[in-house]
């Protein structure tokens, strides 16, 4: 498990219900590899779980994927410190 600060996330927790849905297929954000903690006051920290925790999956970097989910689907600039912490290609927004 490992905690980045961020200065881009704005807690929207996007990439928690992406992750899930990248591993069970349903929205669940607690079998999340990626969990957002902090507050808009305190400011946001990423945790990812690199080895499977209580019902967390591990990241497995959404192998096979074109871009991980939880980069594809962050709506903020976030998205570049997650592809800095997480890896993989960036591609354009969705729109
Ligand atoms: S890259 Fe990792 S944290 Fe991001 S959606 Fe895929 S499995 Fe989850
Ligand atoms: S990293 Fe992106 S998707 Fe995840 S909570 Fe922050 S802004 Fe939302």
């Amino acid at each position: 498990m490992t905690t980045f600060e961020t200065t881009l996330c704005t807690g929207c927790r996007t990439c928690e219900l992406a992750c899930s849905y990248h591993h069970t297929g349903v929205f669940q954000p607690s079998k999340s590899s990626i969990e957002i903690t902090g507050s808009p006051k305190e400011g946001f920290k990423l945790v990812l779980f690199e080895a499977p925790h209580d019902n967390r999956a591990a990241c497995d970097g959404c192998r096979g994927l074109e871009e991980p989910l939880c980069i594809r689907f962050c709506p903020a600039v976030a998205r570049s410190e997650l592809q800095e912490y997480i890896g993989g290609p960036l591609e354009p927004h969705p729109v």
